[in-house]
């Protein structure tokens, strides 16, 4: 009996191996629907901003002014790639990597202004791709999210893949558009068990999107958000997602240590 047993379970086995390599092509297509999987698609209600703007307080630590990149540097010590447009932009360059401040920071207010291409090129998340990584782990999506439907856990404002945004209140391409972030870092105890938690409060063009949610651990596009002990204040940075022809901008980037 047991050797039956045995020899159904390895046929099971073989069979389940035969099925997933007839599945997926190769290694990536399986990525892909790893991906896919932890996607939300559900329609956020649209929420027409109004029009502001929003100099930086007398305490906050300006991080970029239309002048200079000096706040950031690249990765690995590389310098920093991104370039100045005439207009004081701040444009990411493909390939160029991510844009990483040279100061740390934990509990924090950010505000942050970006804009995508106003001539639109591609769809879904190839549109003005770009992510704000609180400590650089903790992603909110930067994208153009006008009428270019993705997976709501992944459009603009998302805390990505984790918390879907209240309402879209995105701008039209080439327009300027705003976050208003207030972070909190989350809290690890000695033995590098969780603590506290990390929460987030934005408010994208002035609108309440996220309301002090709970961040779930690192962000990430396959891998499960499972927190590991890290320092109290860290780098943040501003991700060149790599994208053909829909380069992000940035401008006027200021924080308030909290
Ligand atoms: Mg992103």
């Amino acid at each position: 009996m047991k050797k039956i047993v045995a020899s159904l379970l390895v046929c099971t086995c073989i069979t389940m191996s035969v099925n997933a390599q007839a599945k997926y092509k190769n290694y990536q297509d399986s990525i892909n629907a790893v991906a896919a999987a932890s996607e939300i698609w559900t329609t956020v209600r649209e929420v027409k901003p109004g029009k502001f703007i929003n100099e930086a307080p007398s305490d906050a630590i300006v991080l970029y002014n239309g002048r200079d990149f000096s706040a950031f540097h690249g990765r690995d010590g590389k310098k920093v790639g991104w370039k100045i447009d005439p207009d004081g932009a701040l444009t990411d360059v493909k390939g160029a990597g991510d844009l990483i401040t040279n100061q740390s920071f934990g509990d924090c207010q950010l505000h942050v202004e970006f804009r995508t291409p106003a001539s639109v090129k591609g769809e879904g998340q190839s549109r003005g791709n770009s992510g704000i990584y609180l400590m650089g782990l903790y992603e909110i999506q930067v994208l153009d999210s006008y009428k270019n439907p993705t997976y709501a856990n992944g459009q603009a404002a998302a805390v990505y893949k984790q918390h879907i945004p209240l309402v879209n209140a995105s701008r039209e391409p080439g327009q300027w558009q705003a976050y208003d972030i207030i972070f909190k870092a989350p809290v690890f105890k000695e033995n590098g068990e969780l603590d506290k938690p990390a929460t987030v409060t934005v408010l994208h063009n002035g609108v309440l999107v996220q309301n002090n949610v709970t961040i779930l651990g690192p962000t990430d596009w396959v891998m499960k958000p499972v927190y590991k002990k890290h320092a109290s204040t860290l780098p943040l940075f501003f991700q060149d997602h790599g994208d053909d022809g829909n380069p992000i901008s940035y401008q006027n980037i200021w924080i308030r240590p909290l």
